[in-house]
């Protein structure tokens, strides 16, 4: 199925569910259809994901060059209001992997090249800012 299409059948299924609580399937799928839709395929493989509770935060990335295993990992918090905020902040937390293994940049700052992908994400119905609540 295109993506586009993947996409707006996946936002319209969970469109209305408050109190969205993401799982791993969910979220590796919906990484591939941002990094079709947003970043044109350029991130070349998946990151390491963990969904918890996390305080101060709803999502963040984190690049660990000394980790035997997993450098690049995108943490979510396991309870978003809705799912277009987890999708946002999935898209949110792509902006930085792509930062740091595509523009091989050593600091994820929400800068121009950052912001470079706002558009995209209106298209698709996301918000992509410094903070969300
Ligand atoms: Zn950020």
């Amino acid at each position: 199925m295109e993506k586009s299409k993947s996409f707006a059948r996946i936002f319209e299924k969970n469109f209305s569910k408050r109190d969205f609580k993401p799982n791993l399937k969910t979220t590796q799928s919906l990484f591939k259809i941002l990094n079709t839709l947003i970043f044109k395929n350029q991130l070349t493989f998946i990151p390491n994901f963990c969904i918890k509770r996390i305080h101060g935060a709803l999502g963040m990335f984190e690049y660990s060059p000394t980790a035997v295993k997993h450098c690049h990992t995108i943490t979510l918090t396991n309870n978003f209001l809705d799912f277009r905020e987890f999708a946002s902040i999935l898209g949110h937390e792509m902006v930085h992997f792509y930062q740091f293994t595509v523009l091989k940049m050593n600091s994820g700052n929400h800068n121009k090249d950052f912001y470079k992908f706002k558009k995209r994400f209106q298209k698709l119905g996301l918000d992509l800012q410094r903070e969300y609540r």
